[in-house]
């Protein structure tokens, strides 16, 4: 049997390893993981009791087109219901974007590093993927991500804030790079951590969507929700483009408990403020320390912060995770001595810290 051509080279996805792994294979009792932007406050009670009373309905097929929770984001957002789309985590609405709008013949236009899955799904549909270099403060090279643009590009992929550098465009940037685009390119604003932003500069994207019909907007519950678990996320943008994408979804791509869970979440608003101010605080306890260390770092407007640890990243990590803290640091960002790092509890980013101080120590500088 052969697989397609242009699936053969593509990576299996290579997870974190899982805390208790990770306890068992070096006699830790404690680890903390801050590897995967996951909230360290869970999700908001609310969700917790929807997903209890949801176990009632197990044996029941969901709501395929997640029709009440579509209108509680609808109407929180101020759009219409037929301007959203849901997936299982937005991963599944951008493998569905590139599902019904790549083919081989089509580019595709990504900021490196960035996202994996952009290029993955991307390639995947066989579509040749355009990576242009972040700037040197980790931002996306607008300019320069513009200058590939021809008459070839389907789909520019804008990730903001980006992970993993954390890095933001402000709405200003935005719109600047929109007006330059032709309306016939669509421009994908992935916006997993909108909304833990607390810069009046970030952009107000579904207020975009008004002038401009080639922009989708992808949030997620994985995130600030604290919902990553459940699998769901989803995309707003104008209803034809919606429709399209709604064309090739599968029939009951999200769980009723996901679909429960969200809408309890989203009317929690006061356990996300919360959280909002917390990661602000943490944001600022990391930075005040790797000033102290004398370690640069991307201006962070996620939940997690992209740090130059003057050393070998992988050797950081692993000296890291001798210590029971796991965060993250992969080969084709292109940064040998960053490491990026998950805001966590105001104990847990000590800890962190702690355990930095030791292996900054141990490993030698490069
Ligand atoms: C976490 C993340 C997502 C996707 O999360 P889901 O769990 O699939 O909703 C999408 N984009 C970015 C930039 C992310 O960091």
């Amino acid at each position: 049997m052969q697989p397609k051509a242009n699936i053969v080279h593509l990576p299996v996805y290579q997870p974190g390893k899982p805390i208790d792994e990770v306890k068992r294979e070096l006699g830790l009792t404690e680890v903390i993981k801050l590897a995967s932007n996951e909230n360290p406050f869970g999700c908001s009670p609310k969700a917790k009791e929807a997903i209890i009373a949801a176990v009632e309905q197990s044996s029941i097929y969901p709501d395929g087109g997640a029709v009440d929770l579509t209108k509680a984001v609808a109407e929180q957002l101020g759009v219409q219901p037929n301007q959203i789309i849901f997936g299982a985590g937005s991963d599944e609405v951008i493998l569905m974007i590139a599902r019904a709008f790549l083919t081989s013949q089509d580019e595709t236009i990504t900021a490196s590093p960035t996202f994996p899955q952009y290029k993955h799904n991307a390639e995947v549909e066989g579509a040749t993927v355009i990576e242009v270099p972040v700037d040197s403060e980790g931002k996306h090279d607008l300019a320069a991500m513009l200058a590939k643009v021809n008459e070839k590009t389907k789909i520019v992929w804008l990730c903001n804030p980006n992970n993993p550098t954390g890095t933001m465009l402000t709405e200003e940037e935005v719109v600047g790079f929109l007006n330059a685009v032709p309306d016939r390119i669509m421009v994908v604003l992935d916006e997993a951590y909108a909304e833990y932003n607390v810069s009046g500069a970030y952009p107000d994207s579904i207020k975009l969507l008004d002038q401009y019909r080639n922009i989708v907007v992808l949030r997620t519950f994985s995130k600030i929700f604290g919902l990553a678990s459940l699998r769901i996320g989803y995309g707003v943008g104008h209803p034809d483009v919606i429709r399209s994408i709604n064309q090739v979804r599968e029939p009951f791509n999200t769980t009723g408990f996901a679909q429960k869970a969200a809408l309890a979440a989203v009317h929690d608003t006061s356990f996300i403020e919360s959280c909002r101010e917390a990661n602000a605080k943490g944001i600022a306890q990391l930075n005040a320390a790797f000033d102290e260390l004398g370690l640069s770092y991307f201006e962070a407007h996620g939940n997690f912060v992209m740090v130059d640890v003057q050393r070998p990243g992988t050797e950081v990590f692993q000296s890291l995770l001798r210590k029971g803290i796991i965060v993250r640091h992969d080969p084709s960002w292109g940064y040998p001595t960053r490491i990026r790092v998950t805001v966590g509890s105001v104990e847990q980013n000590d800890k962190f810290l702690d355990a930095l101080k030791l292996a900054l120590n141990e490993v030698a500088v490069s």
